[in-house]
């Protein structure tokens, strides 16, 4: 355990039960931090909380215990516990693919775990938590029992202030077949493979599942352009709810192929030229060009934004992409957008949006705000938990 003293004055935010406590607030660093538990005193010395110890990262500690108790795998098979309660409220049987553990949101933070029907993937988003791996494997499977554990973790690369890269692309996994892979769940009655070994965050985007489900409402006889589609996930929802056509951008051909056997696996069609590989900002500017409309386009981009200062940057990304998509909407149609970068909170991208709206010389209402899933909580504690925001 490593004991981390905090400067004079700067115990305010742990004091208030923020998890997060950066590197800047503490005055002195004591002890051996190998097995991953920091335990946090003000200047006086008075414990005031014990959490996970990420030294590479600017957040030094993510603090899971503020009442004195011990961090153990009895605290870890109650936090899981009090997850798994919320999710039998929440989840309804035809949705076998849905988070049991949202990290912060579950004060658990630096761990998620989503389940793809029998198959739970556990992924550990910090260096410190990547050190407590087989007491979280033990407590996970004794709590939720799947049939499988799969372990992704992203610690370092996060702590590094970097988003991770998918194990495929940039690390020495990538021996698996896709079909090894590939597990299959079902969301809302249809069905889906979450790419677990090699696909981004577990295998699948599970937080978009409600807005798939306001999208499938929607799209009866449209012609739905799906920009940064992943998998697809949207462009099958617009389809199970009768869209005309639906037609996926994604810059990778892994996740195009993946979008291709989702439509089969639902009895869709997957005709070769509703499948595009191309950079989303140049394929735009062409169907711009070439003065294409649509009647509804999904805008779902990576996070722009990674730390701070990729802010301003960020904002022009997500202001010329939206530029350029509303330029293609047709007259009744709609827009949906999304930015998933938790530097960049609701309001900041409302005007990101509405600046988009003039440039593009087009006039949109705002019908609806959205958000990820009920299974993805977010603690008041943490409000910068909720990091996926969309109009
Ligand atoms: N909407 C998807 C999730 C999108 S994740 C879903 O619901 O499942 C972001 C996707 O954008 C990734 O698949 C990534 O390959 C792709 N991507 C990132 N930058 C891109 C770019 N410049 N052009 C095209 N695709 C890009």
């Amino acid at each position: 355990m490593i004991r981390l003293t905090l400067k004079p004055g700067r115990d305010e935010s742990v004091r208030r039960r923020h998890p997060w406590l950066f590197s800047g607030a503490v005055a002195e660093a004591r002890g051996d931090g190998s097995d991953g538990v920091a335990q946090v005193v003000d200047a006086g010395g008075e414990t005031l909380a014990l959490g996970s110890y990420s030294p590479d990262s600017q957040i030094v500690a993510r603090l899971w215990s503020f009442g004195g108790g011990p961090i153990d795998s009895s605290l870890f098979r109650s936090r899981f516990a009090q997850a798994r309660t919320l999710r039998e409220r929440l989840v309804r049987p035809a949705t076998t693919g849905y988070r049991l553990v949202n990290s912060e949101g579950d004060r658990c933070p630096g761990v998620l775990l989503d389940r793809y029907a029998g198959v739970a993937v556990l992924e550990l988003t910090t260096g410190g938590t990547e050190n407590w791996e087989a007491m979280l494997v033990e407590a996970a499977q004794e709590v939720f029992t799947p049939d499988r554990i799969l372990v992704r973790r992203s610690g370092a690369d996060r702590d590094r202030g970097q988003l991770p890269l998918p194990p495929g692309e940039g690390r020495g996994e990538g021996r698996d077949s896709a079909e090894l892979s590939l597990v299959p769940f079902s969301e809302n009655g249809l069905s889906f493979f979450a790419d677990v070994i090699q696909g981004q965050k577990t295998g699948f985007f599970l937080d978009q599942r409600d807005n798939r489900a306001r999208l499938r409402a929607l799209a009866a006889d449209q012609r739905v352009l799906n920009l940064f589609s992943y998998s697809g996930a949207f462009s099958v929802a617009a389809l199970a709810g009768g869209a005309a056509r639906a037609v996926d951008v994604d810059s990778s051909e892994r996740a195009l192929d993946l979008a291709r056997r989702q439509r089969q696996a639902n009895s869709f069609a997957a005709s070769e030229v509703d499948f595009v590989r191309a950079d989303v900002f140049e394929d735009l500017r062409r169907r711009v060009e070439a003065r294409e409309e649509w009647d509804i386009i999904v805008c779902d981009p990576p996070a722009f934004a990674k730390k701070r200062s990729d802010v301003e940057r960020a904002a022009r990304g997500y202001k010329d992409i939206n530029r350029l998509a509303m330029k293609l909407v047709a007259l009744d149609g709609l827009l949906l957008t999304f930015s998933c970068s938790g530097l960049v909170d609701a309001s900041l991208f409302q005007k990101i949006v509405f600046s988009a709206g003039l440039e593009a010389g087009r006039s949109f209402s705002l019908i609806a705000r959205q958000g990820a899933g009920e299974d993805h909580p977010v603690s008041l504690d943490c409000p910068e938990g909720e990091y996926l925001k969309g109009l």
